[in-house]
């Protein structure tokens, strides 16, 4: 049976149709974060509740790179080439220096600890977006319990060259997944909320973004099934969103145009490898990989 499903034409030129699912390696708790690094030709990922990052090349397959690791979650990469990253144990988003030393970029709003950063993205403006849900404060798993100091769990922006965060989206049960379209004109944001509450909608909402000015919502399409969790978007503009049952891709209209079917539940993905055609998936307990005809925007 093929791993994929075609529901849209438009789906077939962006899939290799003779590509495997690779099997890269398991061992995790609870996969997440994955971001690609050119300069290295690695990929780091989270596994939450191990509280370690993995790396993975190529030739020297899975190894711990950092643990423990602050149970850090989501990573980006950011116009510098260091590591941006989202970290349940310190409440805060943190920065690894070239030289290895780590600055903490935020840890609290309107001075109240952040809930447990989840998801980030840098503008190229070099505008920090970070998502704050409550995963990694509702128990000892994916971080340490602890009670919401915040009235909300909101979309944060740290402006360019740092300062305190600013709170720019809100309404949402549990925002996760973050990504800018191409022009950065848009930014996705998933609700993955149905996580613990079946009644809230597994969505994809877009905002239109004009540099710190963030625009009313939209819903852009429904993940089932969900929750969706990470996301990235192609050069192209198409939107690839994990989900229960693998990764669902979505034109910028909004239409599900077709399905990567993976083994294991996916939390979220990234482009990279060589040639950047490669799509490297965190799932559950392993990551996989498969060539694609996309990868991600400059
Ligand atoms: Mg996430």
């Amino acid at each position: 049976m093929s791993i994929y499903e075609i529901h849209d034409p438009r789906f077939r030129p962006l899939i290799q149709p003779s590509a495997h699912l690779d099997h890269l390696g398991s061992g995790f708790r609870w996969a997440e974060g994955p971001v690609w690094f050119p300069a290295h030709q690695a990929l780091y990922v989270s596994d939450i509740p191990n509280d370690r990052i993995m790396r993975w090349t190529e030739g020297t397959g899975l190894s711990v790179f950092r643990s423990p690791a602050g149970h850090t979650n989501g990573h980006t990469r950011d116009r510098e080439g260091r590591l941006v990253s989202c970290s349940h144990g310190t409440r805060s988003v943190i920065r690894t220096e070239h030289d290895g030393t780590i600055t903490t970029l935020a840890e609290s709003y309107g001075g109240r600890w952040l809930n447990s950063p989840n998801d980030v993205v840098v503008a190229r403006d070099g505008a920090v977006w970070f998502s704050d849900p409550t995963y990694g404060i509702l128990s000892d798993y994916e971080g340490y319990e602890s009670v919401p100091e915040q009235d909300t769990n909101a979309v944060y922006r740290l402006p360019p060259g740092g300062g305190d965060p600013e709170r720019m989206i809100t309404g949402f049960v549990q925002p996760n997944g973050l990504a800018f379209s191409p022009d950065e004109q848009r930014l996705y944001v998933a609700e993955s909320g149905s996580s613990h509450d079946p009644d809230v909608p597994s969505m994809l909402k877009v905002f239109e973004i004009q540099g710190s000015q963030v625009g009313e919502g939209r819903v852009f399409a429904h993940v089932e099934p969900g929750p969706p969790d990470g996301l990235r978007v192609d050069a192209r503009g198409n939107v690839w969103c994990s989900a229960e049952d693998g990764v669902q891709v979505f034109d910028p209209d909004g239409t599900l145009i077709g399905k990567i079917r993976v083994p294991e539940r996916v939390a979220n993905l990234c482009f990279g490898g060589p040639r950047g055609n490669r799509l490297f998936m965190a799932a559950t307990t392993s990551i996989y990989a498969i060539h694609v005809n996309a990868r991600a925007a400059a």
